[in-house]
């Protein structure tokens, strides 16, 4: 896909290669669900004491005292999603003859970068071209809840939501498109607010047709991106 070169966050460019390569190796492991894996919430607490002592505060000062608990829930609640199996949301399928493109734009999700534990919020945009298949609707945006929950980076999100829609529902093609703003790029480090990481992942008739693949772009990003 070619995006415009404006379009491209620095963060993609500074990613470079070798983020590419390691999303691919880490990708299997990284969409197994661990059934039955649990946050110990005590734990959390003692590190976030931790955290607090070592940058120089006062882990006992009243206005910190709750604060290891509010966090330790915090993280159990953003990272949900390890112990949830998005598949199960995609096992219930309708029979449609409808073989046009499905597509669900702007799903909003918040997720966790696992580089620097911040937050990186965006919109999903989900298509698929059933092949007699469809899922309901609001599925594809349960799928994102689950996957977002997880210590993640975006790519390797984009490329998991495509090969599980692929895997678990068998359509002619898929397309997902992450467009994403990253707080560990707006607060720290580089601090460039605004700057947007766009990321696809195409399969199937998305990826080797390029008419297939330029209308999902300018229903995506309108027809002077396309
Ligand atoms: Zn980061």
């Amino acid at each position: 896909m070619s995006l415009h070169p404006s379009t491209l966050a620095l963060h993609e460019l500074l990613a470079g290669a070798t983020t590419s390569v390691q999303t691919t190796a880490n990708a299997e492991n990284h969409s197994q669900p661990r059934p039955g894996g649990s946050v110990d919430l005590e734990r959390i607490q003692n590190a976030v004491r931790e955290i607090l002592a070592a940058v120089g505060e006062n882990p006992e000062r009243e206005g910190l005292l709750e604060t290891p608990a509010r966090v330790a829930r915090m993280y159990a609640e953003v990272f949900a999603g390890l112990h949830l199996d998005p598949a199960v949301h995609l096992q219930k399928t309708f029979t449609q003859k409808h073989d046009e493109m499905v597509l669900v734009k702007e799903i909003a999700f918040s997720s966790c970068c696992e580089h620097h534990l911040l937050p990186f919020t965006g919109q999903a945009h989900i298509a698929y071209l059933p092949d007699g298949k469809v899922v309901g609707l609001s599925k594809l945006a349960r799928v994102v809840e689950v996957i977002a929950r997880r210590p993640q980076v975006q790519e390797r999100m984009t490329e998991d939501l495509a090969d599980l829609i692929m895997r678990e529902l068998n359509p002619r093609g898929v397309g997902v498109i992450l467009e994403a703003s990253h707080s560990c790029m707006t607060i720290r480090g580089v601090r460039k607010p605004g700057a947007m990481t766009i990321t696809s992942a195409l399969r199937g008739l998305f990826r080797s047709n390029p008419t297939t693949r330029s209308e999902l772009m300018s229903l995506v990003f309108g027809a002077s991106r396309s």
